[in-house]
C-alpha cells in the first residue's frame, strides 16, 4: 500500500490506539522534513543541549529497526498488524511507519529507515552513535520460535550488519531468548561480534527472568561484562504473555547472579505484585524499581533508561528522576527511536505545564520534531529542568557504560 493512503487511514485508526495517553493538539502526522536548516541547528536551546556533553560519549541506548523486509533484511511483522479492521494494531504499524519517515513504495522500506536514521544521526554533535536492537521471536517453553505469537522480529545479524556498515554511527545490541537451546552460543557469538548489550522484552517474548533456568544464562552474560537490557513496567502495545513478566523485581536474579542489568523506561508503567513480601500487594512499576535502586548491593549493576519516560501515559516519573540526582549516573538515555516521532504521543505543553520545560522552548522542540527525532528527545531531555534541576551530562554520556572492558 502507498505510504500516504497507509499513513491517511491510520490517521484516524490512531483514535483507537489503546493504553496511550494519545494527545491530538499538536496534530498527528510527522511532516519528516528532510534537512536541519541552519537555524535549527544554530539555535541557542540547541547549542546548549550539546554544552558540557562530551558528544563522542553519547549513545542513545534504545533505538529499534523498522522495515517490511522486503530488501532481504529479514526485519518481520505479524501479517495481522496489515489488517484495517484490526485497528490498534495496524495504527501502531502506521505510526511506526510514519515516526521514521518510512518510504513504503517499492520496496523501498529497510533502506529509507537507514538512510533517515544516518541522516539524522549525521546532524548530531560528531561522535553520537545510535544502538539499535534485535529482536528475537517469542518462543515456547522448549524454546522453540513461536512467529504466529510474536509482533515483529528483528535478526541480530541484521542490526550487526548495520552497525559494521555504518561504525561512525551505529552500534548493535542482540536479543537473544534464555529460552532457545542455542541462547549460549549465541550470547558468545553475539560478543565476538561486538554486540554492546542483549535486549529482552519478557512479556512479548515469553520470557521469565525470575526462574532458575536462566542460570546459566545469566552466568555466561556476567562472564562476558554484557548488560542486559530488559523491559520492566507494563508493555501494552505487545502484549502476550502477561504483565507480570515485566515486573521489575523478576530482575533480582539476573541481578544476584552479578549481571550489569537495565531497567528500560524505569519501569514507569503500570503495577506489579510486591513478591518480596508475602502480602501480595500490587504497587506501581516505578516504585518496585525504585526500591532496587536504592539497595546499596544493586549499586554497581543496576541501572534504568530513561527512555519514553517523557511519553505522555509514563510522564507521572519524570518529576520524581529528576528528583533523584543521586540515580543520574545510575540513568542512560535513549529514545526509544522512532516513537519520539509519533507527534502525539509526547505532548510538550504538558511537560510545560508542570514547570518542567521552559514554554519558550515549545516551538524550537515541535520544529526539532518534524525534521529530527533523535536530536529532539535529546533536546528536549537536555531542556528539562525541575527547580533548577536536570539530568546530569553523565545520563547522556552512556558509551563508558556499553563499552565492555576488554
Ligand atoms: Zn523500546
Amino acid at each position: 500500500m502507498k505510504r500516504r493512503s497507509f499513513v491517511g487511514a491510520a490517521a484516524g485508526a490512531g483514535f483507537f490506539l489503546s493504553g496511550c495517553d494519545f494527545s491530538l493538539r499538536d496534530g498527528v502526522l510527522n511532516p519528516c522534513v528532510p534537512e536541519l536548516p541552519a537555524d535549527l541547528r544554530e539555535h541557542p536551546l540547541v547549542q546548549a543541549a550539546w554544552r558540557g556533553i562530551d558528544a563522542g560519549k553519547v549513545w542513545d541506548s534504545h533505538c529499534h529497526a523498522f522495515g517490511d523486509g522486503a530488501s532481504g533484511s529479514g526485519l518481520w511483522f505479524n501479517p495481522r498488524l496489515n489488517n484495517i479492521w484490526k485497528p490498534v494494531g495496524y495504527a501502531q504499524k502506521a505510526m511506526y511507519v510514519n515516526a521514521s519517515c518510512v518510504d513504503e513504495s517499492a520496496g523501498r522500506a529497510d533502506q529509507s529507515f537507514v538512510e533517515r536514521l544516518l541522516a539524522q544521526c549525521r546532524a548530531m554533535a560528531p561522535g553520537f552513535k545510535v544502538m539499535l536492537f534485535g529482536f528475537d521471536w517469542a518462543r515456547d517453553e522448549a524454546g522453540a520460535a513461536m512467529p504466529e505469537r510474536s509482533t515483529f522480529h528483528v535478526p541480530d545479524k541484521y542490526v550487526a550488519g548495520l552497525a559494521k556498515s555504518h561504525s561512525a554511527q551505529i552500534e548493535w545490541v542482540a536479543s537473544i531468548h534464555p529460552y532457545d537451546p542455542a541462547a549460549l552460543d549465541r550470547l558468545d557469538a553475539a560478543a565476538a561480534q561486538g554486540a554492546r548489550a542483549i535486549k529482552w522484552l519478557p512479556s512479548a517474548q515469553n520470557i521469565d527472568p525470575a526462574d532458575a533456568r536462566c542460570d546459566r544464562y545469566f552466568a555466561k552474560l556476567a562472564a562476558l561484562k554484557m548488560p542486559l537490557i530488559s523491559h520492566a513496567g507494563d508493555e501494552r502495545a505487545v502484549h502476550g504473555f502477561g504483565e507480570h513478566l515485566g515486573n521489575p523485581l523478576r530482575l533480582r536474579r539476573p541481578l544476584d547472579a552479578g549481571v550489569k542489568v537495565v531497567i528500560a523506561h524505569c519501569a514507569s508503567l503500570g503495577v506489579g505484585e510486591d513478591i518480596d513480601s508475602a502480602s501480595g500487594a500490587m504497587l506501581p512499576n516505578f516504585e518496585l524499581f525504585a526500591r532496587l535502586m536504592d539497595e546499596p548491593g544493586y549499586r554497581s549493576n543496576l541501572l534504568g533508561d530513561i527512555a519514553a519516560v517523557t511519553q505522555g501515559n509514563r510522564m507521572g516519573v519524570l518529576s520524581k528522576l529528576l528528583e533523584r540526582p543521586e540515580w543520574h549516573s545510575r540513568l542512560v538515555n535513549g529514545s526509544d527511536y522512532p516513537l519520539p516521532g509519533i507527534v502525539p504521543l509526547i505532548y510538550l505543553k504538558a511537560v510545560v505545564e508542570q514547570k518542567m520545560l521552559d514554554p519558550a522552548a515549545l516551538d524550537t522542540l515541535r520544529r526539532l520534531r518534524e525534521v529530527n527525532v533523535l536530536l529532539f528527545d535529546f533536546v528536549l531531555k537536555r531542556s528539562l529542568n525541575l527547580n533548577g534541576r536536570g539530568f546530569a551530562p553523565a545520563t547522556f554520556e552512556t558509551a563508558s557504560f556499553f563499552r565492555r572492558p576488554a
